[in-house]
């Protein structure tokens, strides 16, 4: 749900209407060195599905091959979109397109990509643990449906991917930079959920991330207070 915040340049990027095989990005190379500088950690948010295109769209290929390359995480948005978006704020925006079984071919074509489904696809949470059963490299994030989705339907989804076995690869996020008193409501989204364990809490609140995005040691211990 790209809501502000300061855009990326994928996040900003318009697709063309022709397949990068055959050419270069003319960012990839700034990409590329901003990787290598630090300055861009990860790609994230990815949003195909805003702009009506399927996540392993060609015109994407060269920035999921450089991300493997060069071993970046990659965010993808899977799943809502704005309440009706089609109907006003993203006209190509498509449910379908949510859809996380459209990512196996990406993930079978870049083995060791580090990816990562933002909104854990809701509401298509089958595919999802679909997808987390054939792909175990594949993490979900459980931004936005946290404090959007209403808490009865978010923990019957968050749930099912508990008992599916896959608490070690769901991280928490807000994906918030608009209305900050919503990162409280999703804090408490996991906190006070009575179906986890407080290990479950702890993995979902942090160990998982820290082993996706391999925090080394001394970030561990520095965001421990330590
Ligand atoms: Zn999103």
């Amino acid at each position: 749900m790209p809501l502000g915040g300061k855009p990326t340049l994928i996040d900003s990027f318009q697709p063309p209407i022709f397949s990068w095989a055959t050419t270069l990005h003319p960012h990839a190379a700034g990409l590329e060195a901003q990787i290598k500088s630090g300055e861009t950690p990860v790609f994230a948010e990815v949003t195909p599905q805003y702009r009506g295109m399927a996540p392993d769209h060609p015109s994407l290929e060269p920035f999921y091959a450089m991300a493997e390359r060069l071993d970046v995480p990659v965010g993808i948005h899977m799943g809502y979109g704005a309440p009706g978006g089609p109907y006003w704020v993203y006209p190509k925006y498509r449910a379908a397109l949510g859809n996380s079984l459209l990512l196996e071919e990406l993930l079978t074509r870049h083995p060791k990509l580090r990816l990562y489904v933002m909104h854990a696809g809701m509401p298509l949470i089958d595919e999802m643990i679909a997808l987390l059963f054939s792909h175990p490299q594949v993490y979900v994030d459980i931004s936005a449906d946290n404090w959007g989705v209403p808490r009865p339907e978010f923990n019957r989804h968050l749930r099912r991917l508990v008992e599916a076995g896959y608490s070690k690869r769901i991280m928490f996020g807000s994906d918030q930079m608009v209305w900050p008193q919503t990162i409280e409501v999703a804090v408490d989204s996991i906190a006070n959920a009575d179906f986890l364990s407080s290990d479950q809490k702890r993995d979902i609140l942090y160990n998982n991330a820290a082993r996706f995005l391999r925090l080394t040691p001394e970030q561990i211990a520095r965001h421990h207070g330590r």
